[in-house]
């Protein structure tokens, strides 16, 4: 049991550029929820990691870090923003170099467990849709609602790029989907949908409406 008082929780799991962000902040806003992006979470992290002149292969050093920051959270529009000593770290969240180092950051145990340990506090205050690469296998595995969701990578790319960012894709997700301490897997229990042609909107219904068969009990709005 992962808590006693846990609101609902929408798990949205899958590699880099797959829709996932999109997807998950129109669903929470169409299902009244909050949203929280934990890979947001972990670039605040990687961030702070580098902002510390800590080599991000010193897992030690990383780990030390982590139990000294102070980690806070925001609301705003509907949105869970981390905060790092007060600080909020989103307009730094996709420079170049945390995209390059993220995914090791990642891999500490210790900084693993910190975030896992905010999120579920988060589900004892709010309902959630919270996305990510181990949201449905791992930090909310008993929710009865998990997706999958994927695109090809020629689309992940185009997407990516229009984004403006510079983002190797393909290795970050080589690097998390093989990594020991909470990989990107699909959970058994998950449902899979593949983005390559579908519109965020049309993503969104077909999550509805399959939260629908699950009699999912909300006042869902069409
Ligand atoms: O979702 P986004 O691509 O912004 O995630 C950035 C990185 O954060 C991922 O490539 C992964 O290394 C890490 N991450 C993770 N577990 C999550 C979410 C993100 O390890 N639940």
């Amino acid at each position: 049991m992962q808590g006693q008082d846990r609101h609902r929780v929408i798990a949205i799991d899958g590699p880099a550029a797959s829709g996932k962000s999109s997807v998950a902040r129109q669903l929470a806003r169409r299902l009244d929820f909050v949203y929280v992006n934990s890979g947001a979470m972990y670039r605040a992290i990687t961030w702070s990691v580098l902002n510390a002149r800590i080599d991000p292969a010193d897992k030690h050093r990383i780990a030390e870090l982590v139990g000294d920051l102070s980690l806070g959270g925001v609301l705003k529009d509907r949105e869970l923003h981390l905060l790092v000593d007060n600080v909020d770290l989103t307009e730094h969240l996709h420079e170049d170099r945390v995209n390059s180092e993220v995914s090791r950051v990642s891999m500490v145990p210790e900084v693993r467990n910190v975030l896992l340990q905010r999120m579920r506090d988060y589900a004892n205050k709010h309902d959630l849709v919270v996305e990510g690469r181990d949201i449905g296998s791992v930090v909310f595995s008993d929710t009865p609602y998990k997706f999958y969701i994927d695109a090809s990578p020629e689309v992940r790319a185009q997407r990516r790029a229009a984004q403006g960012h510079r983002d190797e894709i393909a290795r970050r997700d080589r690097a998390d989907s093989s990594r020991a301490t909470s990989p990107l897997i699909v959970a058994k229990d998950a449902e899979m949908i593949d983005t390559s042609n579908l519109t965020i909107d049309g993503v969104v219904d077909e999550i509805v409406a399959r939260l629908r068969r699950k009699r999912f009990a909300s006042d869902l709005r069409s």
